[in-house]
């Protein structure tokens, strides 16, 4: 019966039916987290509606065995809404039990935006994960012009890679105060714990919490899944950035879903008089967790936090020292989220100074009481709009970091690069925005001298380069045909393999023609990986400095290759042609013995139509100081909570992305 169930082709559209597949589906969820629903300031807000993109939902069958958690767990089938980009699974290791899936095409269900809010309905649980997943993807897509894909599923033995097609999501995974994503399941783990909290007056002590209502922890989560599709080795810890910044894209992405929601915006706005710097929901990730795991307030905040001792709210200040002083994963990220963050409220503030100037009479000050409500409208309107665009670019400035090693200097430059190329004239001084936030907590990108726009900006790469040349013909050959017609691939699938066949071709061909001494040295300096034997790095390195070669070649990888679409301010469009080279060198720790992975690598943004490389934004493989940083960060972490949850992750350790490494002690 299940067999039967799997092999059957879903069904996309009722066949006798003329109408057309609905473009979306409505489904009720919390804005923020069931905890709002008892304060009878934020209940009336607390319930929202989502609109998904539709996707046709096929009920499973139920098996009665543990679907996921075994070797073959891709083969088994899903359970509760199950559709293009995620399964939801409701299997409840601790009880061993399944929840029946909610079949959200019951006419019933259709007919009243799903299940209304609730802690007590497992079914609602589902729903509202199914809900939040299918925003932040879309936030995505829209945001790259491209499908999502998940990381591959890695095959063993030296297999290829395999399409994930579905993310799976468990609500009920885990019975302890925790969520995370697992990288090698492709998969979300969702706990739920009783609440112990500081101030019984928050939340119900000994009331279970569950993880998986919280939009702020689901968007999360996701985000987690959804950087790790396409930046496969920023879970690799070789500076101090790397899985701080994976923490703070994940806080970010939640944070500015929460201006998606008008009533939750309007609301905020009015209470705070439109001064988004005081304490509010928009600001704040994850209440109820924060709060049900004995801390004051919210998980996280990007503008202030309780103090304990004054039993006060009091907003950060910026301190440039900070990010010196701040290693843990989780705070380190939050300076770079209170950084974007600042960022955005300069952009909103200037966007409404007319309409705070006009409202006060040019006084600057605002008369007491509540706004006018037209005006609370107005703000709304602006406040929203400019949040858009600050997540807008902050999910497109991936494609323009460096393929590994991250730092939130790289992420600086990607995002004024990515602004510029989607905004040339920066007549509203958003970049300056950003630059002076970033700038006011000590974050400087690696080797700049000075802080302006031009100098932030990726280099362009000037022509004509022996090597740019080679690309450019090498993208005539080979990536016109294959990508004219990238917008038109049927499926994700059929995406994923096709580019898996262009990347090897791709790597044949430079195998082929930068083959020659001349040309070796000369990309070298272009891609920071080195593709002949008579490179000088080996001379100066016995063991060839630890880099593999195959058939009398150093290896190499085709990591990525993908297109982004942009539509310029002038309403054309413009796509780019992302090709990302990797290398690696095994290298023996000599003060631990121990052998590590160190990379090289390069991302490159060639134009689609003329193939003329724009940016290379490169990570040298032959940068020994770069390597040493590396190896005196895996000794000084080498032990301690840090390196157990994020350095070594040894079997039995908590997974990297766990929402706190060190839960509800
Ligand atoms: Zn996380």
């Amino acid at each position: 019966m299940i067999n039967e169930l799997r092999d059957e082709k879903p069904k996309r559209r009722n066949k006798l039916s003329l109408t057309p597949a609905p473009i979306y589906r409505c489904l009720r969820g919390y804005a923020f987290d069931p905890i709002l629903s008892l304060d009878p300031e934020t209940a009336f807000i607390n319930e929202v509606v989502f609109k998904i993109r539709w996707d046709d939902l096929e009920p499973r069958a139920i098996s009665n065995e543990e679907p996921a958690l075994e070797n073959d767990w891709r083969k088994n089938p899903g359970l509760g809404p199950v559709g293009e980009y995620v399964e939801v699974v409701d299997y409840d290791p601790a009880s061993n039990a399944f929840y029946a899936p909610i079949n959200l095409n019951d006419p019933w269900l259709l007919g009243q935006n799903g299940l209304p809010p609730s802690e007590g309905n497992p079914q609602f649980h589902q729903q509202m994960v199914y809900a939040v997943a299918m925003t932040t993807i879309t936030s995505f897509e829209r945001a790259l012009g491209r499908w999502a894909l998940w990381a591959p599923y890695r095959g063993s033995d030296g297999r290829p890679d395999q399409f994930v097609q579905r993310l799976r999501l468990y609500p009920h995974a885990l019975r302890q105060a925790n969520a995370y994503y697992d990288p090698k399941k492709i998969a979300i783990l969702f706990g739920y714990f009783p609440a112990k909290p500081a101030d019984p007056a928050s939340t119900l002590p000994g009331g279970t919490v569950f993880t998986c209502l919280s939009h702020d922890i689901i968007a999360h989560e996701i985000t987690h899944a959804l950087l790790d599709g396409m930046h496969r080795r920023f879970i690799e810890p070789s500076n101090p950035d790397v899985l701080a910044f994976h923490e703070a894209f994940a806080d970010i992405v939640a944070l500015f879903q929460h201006f998606s929601f008008p009533e939750v915006l309007h609301h905020q706005i009015g209470r705070t008089r439109g001064d988004l710097s005081s304490q509010n929901l928009l600001g704040e990730l994850a209440q109820e967790f924060g709060k049900a795991s004995g801390r004051y307030g919210a998980l996280r905040s990007a503008i202030g936090q309780f103090n304990p001792e004054t039993k006060r709210w009091e907003p950060y200040k910026p301190d440039p020292g900070a990010l010196e002083r701040t290693l843990e994963p989780h705070a380190r990220g939050a300076i770079l989220v209170a950084a974007v963050f600042d960022a955005f409220l300069r952009i909103y503030s200037n966007r409404v100074a007319d309409l705070m100037r006009i409202a006060s009479n040019g006084s600057g000050i605002l008369a007491p009481g509540a706004l006018h409500p037209d005006l609370v409208n107005r703000l709304a309107d602006e406040a929203a709009k400019a949040a858009r665009h600050v997540l807008q670019v902050c999910i497109r400035a991936l494609d323009y970091c460096p393929p590994l090693d991250i730092t939130f200097g790289d992420y600086l430059r990607a995002i004024v690069t990515a602004d510029y190329d989607l905004v040339p004239d920066d007549d509203r001084h958003y970049r300056l925005a950003f630059v002076d936030a970033f700038r006011r907590r000590g974050i400087y990108p690696r080797g700049l001298r000075t802080y302006s726009e031009e100098s932030l900006r990726w280099p362009e790469v000037q022509e004509p380069r022996v090597i740019a040349q080679a690309l450019k013909k090498i993208g005539q050959d080979l990536l016109a045909e294959a990508y004219r017609d990238t917008p038109y691939y049927r499926s994700r699938e059929e995406a994923f393999n096709r580019t898996h066949q262009m990347r090897e071709r791709l790597h044949e061909l430079i195998e082929q023609r930068f083959n020659t001494h001349e040309i070796d040295i000369e990309q070298h300096k272009l891609t920071g990986i080195v593709l002949t034997a008579k490179h000088p790095f080996f001379d100066e390195h016995p063991h060839n400095g630890g880099i593999e070669f195959k058939d009398g070649l150093p290896k190499f990888e085709v990591h990525a290759l993908r297109t982004a679409q942009r539509a310029t301010p002038d309403g054309t469009i413009e796509s780019d042609l992302i090709v990302v080279l990797t290398q690696q060198r095994r290298v023996v720790d000599p003060q631990s013995g121990a052998t590590i992975t160190f990379r090289g690598g390069v991302t490159l943004i060639l134009n689609a139509y003329t193939y003329d490389l724009r940016y290379a934004i490169r990570r040298d493989i032959t940068d020994d100081t770069r390597l040493n940083n590396q190896l005196s960060l895996s000794n000084t972490y080498g032990s301690g909570s840090i390196a157990d949850t994020y350095f070594h992750n040894p079997p039995g350790s908590q997974n990297p992305f766990a929402l706190l490494h060190d839960s509800n002690s």
